[in-house]
């Protein structure tokens, strides 16, 4: 069997979002589950949408989410170049071919021309005036300068078919495919030329790529046939929906790789999520980093309906892999996020990333998990009126002061021993755990949810700043 080869090819145009990496992902999975190669060429023919520094945008998030490339323009490879821009030489010889094999012509219609064949609607098709030059007279437009641009043939009846392996058998009339334009009149290709051109010479044997393309492959396919290429095996994948309603892509600004990275994703929850839109795995295990992917990863998984992007999923993947993190782990990758809390530089890092660590899904929820720290002030006293915690102001009033001096005596001051201290002292006291434990989260935070119990919040306060706001809250309770 011949070796598997897929290609992911970007076009220049911006952000990668998410749809282009999903193509790239499945691309990479399905060589690498066959031992084959994955090539990354850029499609920047049409200037007009280029957009500068997106070329290394593409590189960068490549490397970054691990769908790395075997063959592309940074890394090398036999089937360069793998920027079409620097392949116009290579367009141009195979467009002379194709137009000597009947399978294209030469165009010197002008715009003025070309208007005329609009329909009320601003609809073109070429009436194919330009196929009835002969070749003298092509020769001599050619040597006196005119400006031209070379259409592909296309059939005036028949019908194209073939079988995608996702959509299954397509069909589309001929009547129906207009002789567009393969090489344009500043000898760029466009599209249509060059994805044949390129994906033959490059050894491509299977071509993955979005829905988008489905029905214009068979005008591709007519250009394998007019060379005599065997055409490569196609798989369409099913568009990617933000809603019901609405197309996720990347003109209405929808996001990007990079932007999930920035809002604290975990990237290897990226890119599994991505995965999962569009194809299903066999088990019911969702979960799978890159080289399960590859081990699981199939064509017939990929489904026909359109995928729905749905974040809360990503979201609560990202806090799947945050759970399986080594506190080493945690500490490197969450770092940066971190230092956006306000309890940053203030207490122990250590232990407000374990204080974080459990309660996020992502590396952004850090800040708001454990800001409360440094919130602590006037806060209500009603929050210690509590009746499933046994707790009200009262009691409150009453146990403040024996905690604090609890406290004071305390020697080691960790969770544990603080949590031992208090229980003690509950069952001294003949209070319930529970009614103390709120009392003293309430009195050192001023929250009646937070993070961590009382015990793990006092350890991190420390002494100092936890026995002050005892005090701070026998002085309200009293007042
Ligand atoms: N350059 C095309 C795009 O960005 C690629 C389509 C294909 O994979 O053939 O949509």
């Amino acid at each position: 069997m011949k070796k598997v080869r897929t290609r992911f090819a970007p076009s220049p145009t911006g952000y990668l979002h998410i749809g282009g990496l999903r193509t790239a992902l499945y691309g990479f999975l399905y060589s690498k589950m066959n031992g084959g190669d994955f090539i990354l060429r850029i499609e920047d023919t049409d200037t007009a949408r280029y957009v500068d520094g997106s070329v290394q945008i593409i590189y960068d998030t490549m490397r970054d989410s691990k769908i790395m490339y075997d063959e592309g323009p940074d890394v090398g490879g036999d089937f360069g170049p793998y920027v079409q821009s620097e392949r116009k030489n290579i367009y141009t010889e195979y467009a002379k071919k194709l137009v000597e094999l009947g399978g294209a012509y030469y165009c010197f219609c002008s715009p003025e021309r070309i208007e005329t064949l609009k329909d009320d609607a601003g609809n073109m098709r070429y009436d194919k005036h330009c196929l009835s030059l002969s070749k003298e007279e092509i020769e001599q437009k050619i040597a006196n300068g005119e400006p031209y641009v070379i259409r592909q043939n296309v059939p005036e009846s028949g019908t194209g078919t073939y079988y995608d392996l996702v959509y299954g058998e397509i069909s589309v009339d001929y009547k129906d495919i207009e002789d567009g334009i393969l090489i344009k009149s500043d000898g760029m290709p466009t599209y249509n030329f060059a994805n044949v051109i390129d994906d033959h010479l490059m050894g491509i044997t299977h071509v993955i790529r979005g829905i988008e393309y489905l029905s214009s492959t068979p005008k591709y396919n007519l250009m394998y046939d007019a060379y005599g290429w065997e055409r490569p095996v196609y798989i369409h994948l099913p568009p990617i929906m933000k809603d019901a309603q609405h197309k996720l892509s990347k003109r209405n600004g929808d996001a990007s790789y990079e932007d999930f990275v920035k809002k604290g994703y975990v990237k290897e929850s990226i890119v599994n999520y991505i995965a999962l839109l569009g194809w299903s795995p066999k088990g019911n295990v969702e979960k799978m980093n890159l080289d399960e992917l590859i081990q699981n990863f199939s064509l017939e998984g990929i489904g026909k309906s359109p995928a729905i992007f749905d974040e809360t999923k990503m979201k609560w993947l990202s806090g799947e892999y945050i759970k399986e993190m080594s506190d080493v782990e945690f500490k490197e990758k969450a770092y940066e996020f971190l230092k956006q809390s306000k309890a940053y530089g203030k207490y122990d890092e250590d232990k407000l990333l374990s204080l974080a660590k459990g309660r996020v899904s992502i590396y952004s929820e850090i800040a708001e998990k454990i800001d409360f720290l440094e919130e602590f002030g006037d806060y209500e006293l009603e929050l210690f009126e509590n009746q499933k915690q046994k707790s009200s102001i009262e009691l409150a009033k009453d146990l403040l002061p024996k905690i604090k001096s609890t406290l004071e005596s305390l020697q080691d001051w960790n969770n544990s021993s603080l949590f031992n201290a208090l229980v003690e002292l509950s069952a001294s006291l003949e209070v319930k755990k529970q009614a103390l434990l709120w009392i003293m989260r309430i009195a050192i935070t001023g929250k009646q949810s937070t993070a961590g119990g009382a015990t793990e919040v006092a350890d991190i306060l420390g002494k100092e700043a936890t026995l002050e706001r005892i005090d701070y809250s026998i002085n309200k309770v009293n007042k």
